[in-house]
């Protein structure tokens, strides 16, 4: 009964959504805090007659106030439901295998291998520097028909600056698409997206999920040239005329109005990160500099599989990747302070 293609299709196997017990949830980068509170206004005001009617295929307005946020046209936003849908639709109109495999990091975020076997698409993974930096030098001498990569880079955390970002597309061959995947560029690190008009093959995605706590919602978007967007919106008409629902553009559009409240929580993530980052090296862990709502850690002994299993044996859930090189590393998502002080104090009862 299974079509021929289903035989070797491999799934992204996404962090796990526990329903047995309740943690201190540390494993998928979700934002710790709530969010904004004219997000419940909208619900509680939300007429649920309107739910007969199908929502705005084009999402028209939250495509305003994202462009008018970005200094963009609407013509250059794309949303979708969730950025891995968005970055799906990207892999789909932007990547082939005419000029050679397409590149992108590893470790990095494992969809992108996913999505390139998906569709066939052949791809290249350039490892990271000994300092678990992205190389871009690296990519430029490669043939290739398209890059992406996320920025900052996950599960790492490590950014790159936007001089290094801009060099390289300087240099990489403007008709390959490259893909910047902002998917935590709300703690800190710079956005490419003032780039976009004078590179028209650059492509920056941008997920709700992090930096607006609104993961449950699944709204994402993609910002490029009018080319790129409309290519994106051909994609999704072949595929789904209502990917966003009515709630969900609502709920997006109150968000980033309430840039104030979110600026206020992202900062209370970055500073603890910060000092997260500053009590487990002197504890003698090894930690990543992040720009992102996470770290990447690992202690200088003890296996990183034990370590994940000990932590949720005490109600503390992290991401533990099995893969090599990062298989003795964790991922720690920066939870609410007092969160963030259980999971020491645990780390200390149990490792020291
Ligand atoms: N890109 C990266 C780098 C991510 O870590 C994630 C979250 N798993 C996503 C994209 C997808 O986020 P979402 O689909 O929730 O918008």
């Amino acid at each position: 009964m299974l079509s021929q293609r289903m035989i070797d299709l491999e799934a992204y196997v996404p962090g796990e959504q526990p329903q047995d017990q309740k943690y201190i949830k540390l494993n998928t980068n979700e934002n710790p805090f709530g969010p904004c509170p004219e997000v419940e206004e909208v619900l509680k005001n939300f007429n649920t007659e309107e739910l007969r009617l199908y929502p705005d295929p084009s999402s028209r307005e939250l495509r305003q106030k994202i462009a008018d946020l970005e200094n963009l046209s609407p013509e250059q936003v794309f949303p979708g439901n969730g950025s891995d849908e968005v970055l799906s639709f990207c892999f789909y109109a932007f990547f082939d295998n005419r000029k050679g495999p397409i590149l992108f990091p590893n470790p990095s975020y494992s969809f992108y291998s996913v999505y390139s076997n998906y569709y066939k698409i052949a791809f290249q993974e350039i490892p990271l520097t000994d300092q678990w930096q992205i190389e871009l030098a690296d990519y430029l001498k490669l043939s290739s028909s398209g890059v992406i990569f996320p920025n900052p880079n996950a599960p790492t955390g490590c950014a790159l600056s936007l001089g290094v970002i801009t060099s390289f597309l300087e240099s990489y061959d403007s008709n390959n698409a490259v893909i910047i995947d902002e998917a935590y560029i709300d703690f800190g690190c710079e956005t490419a997206s003032t780039l976009i008009n004078r590179f028209p093959n650059l492509i920056v995605i941008r997920t709700m999920s992090k930096g607006f706590s609104l993961a449950g919602v699944r709204l994402g978007y993609a910002l490029g040239s009018e080319e790129v967007i409309s290519a994106l919106f051909t994609v999704k008409d072949s595929f789904n005329s209502y990917p966003i629902n009515r709630l969900t553009q609502k709920i997006a559009l109150a968000a980033l109005g309430d840039q104030d409240y979110y600026s206020r929580v992202n900062q209370i993530i970055v500073s603890e990160r910060e000092k997260l980052s500053r009590l487990l090296s002197h504890m003698g862990w090894k930690v990543l500099p992040s720009q992102a709502n996470f770290i990447f850690t690992r202690h200088n002994e003890i296996p990183g599989k034990e370590v994940y299993e000990k932590l949720k044996s005490r109600g503390i859930l992290v991401r533990w990747f099995n893969k090599p090189r990062i298989n003795d590393f964790l991922r720690v998502t920066l939870g609410k302070p007092e969160e963030n002080q259980k999971l020491i104090s645990v780390i200390k009862e149990l490792f020291s």
